[in-house]
């Protein structure tokens, strides 16, 4: 059983595309449980690095009530998908789809939060503070490598009231995306284990998007989780898009990584499907199952099952509760 901790199919049925490493009708064969389905405000750029080095352009703030109209929009999208929502952890079982509507960037939250209680009441069970942007809370990492994660300023008052908010109803805050000095911030302020649902180890690809080895020991000691992006250019020590060449040995190696640094008990998925190009050797959904058996001639079969669920259990029951 496969829990995820990242994937954009709400966006491609939002946009009116079917998934293209999501397959529900046959996710569920391949143990994929669901996980983490993101509500995402697309910026008006989207695109990949033609090659290394790169730095993108910084994508612009989306104000708030063009945020909270297209989140209301890709809430329809995410309800209409054959899913469970999850409210707890029970909710997870193999053989379904459990879906944990999770916003990536806050642009949708009014800024005094006073629509918090409502979302969470709806069921918004994780918040990623923000996506590569910045907005009212925090900012973001603009794509660059290879390039430190420490662009820009850290949290602002009403970022941190958001994150202390978040610690009291029970909603995760996910540090993905998030600038270091904001990282830090939320190290500061949470209460919680800080979790990074799509983010791979800095050292091995020095993306904007991964954590450095000081990152890496803080949200081990807070008890909390790294989902490994399969996303090509987060994975490739030379940031190149080139996901015909790059194997399942490439997710590999950061699981080997991260769990070397922080300890089995902090290492899980994020894939990214439908959000990113993946490696041609995984192909989406239908792949997991052997990437689980790459992990099995390496890993004893408890710790496997830690880092396909495991531990997200752990840390979601830990938020949750
Ligand atoms: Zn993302």
């Amino acid at each position: 059983m496969v829990i995820d901790g990242h994937n954009d199919l709400v966006l491609k049925r939002w946009r009116g595309e079917p998934g293209k490493h999501i397959d529900l009708e046959t996710a569920a064969e391949a143990g994929f449980a669901g996980g983490f389905f993101a509500m995402y405000v697309p910026s008006r750029f989207d695109g990949d690095p033609p090659s290394t080095p790169y730095r993108m352009p910084f994508a612009a703030a989306i104000p708030f009530d063009e945020a909270a109209r297209i989140t209301e929009e890709l809430f329809e999208t995410l309800c209409a998908l054959p899913v469970r929502r999850a409210q707890s952890v029970e909710d997870f079982r193999e053989g379904a789809i459990t879906a944990i509507v999770h916003m990536e960037g806050a642009e949708a939250i009014a800024d005094d939060l006073s629509n918090l209680q409502d979302w969470y009441e709806r069921g918004l069970r994780s918040i990623g503070l923000v996506w590569s942007r910045p907005n009212a809370f925090a900012q973001g990492v603009p794509f660059a490598f290879p390039s430190s994660p420490d662009t820009g300023p850290g949290l602002t008052d009403a970022g941190r009231s958001l994150v202390r908010a978040c610690n009291e109803l029970g909603i995760l805050v996910d540090v993905s995306h998030l600038n270091e000095r904001g990282f830090w911030d939320v190290v500061e302020t949470s209460d919680r284990p800080i979790v990074a649902t799509h983010s791979n180890a800095h050292a091995l690809c020095a993306s904007t998007r991964n954590l450095t080895d000081a990152q890496l020991d803080a949200i081990r000691d807070s008890g909390g989780v790294v989902g490994v992006n399969f996303a090509v250019t987060f994975l490739r020590e030379d940031g190149m898009n080139d996901f015909e060449a790059t194997g399942l040995d490439e997710i590999v190696r950061h699981v080997d990584y991260l769990a070397d640094r922080m300890g089995i008990d902090h290492v899980a998925f994020g894939s990214d499907f439908d959000g990113a190009v993946v490696p041609a050797a995984l192909g989406g959904v239908a792949g997991l199952p052997r990437l689980v058996d790459a992990l099995r001639r390496r890993y004893e079969p408890d710790e496997v099952d830690r880092i396909t669920h495991g531990n997200w259990l752990r840390v979601l029951d830990a938020t949750w509760r």
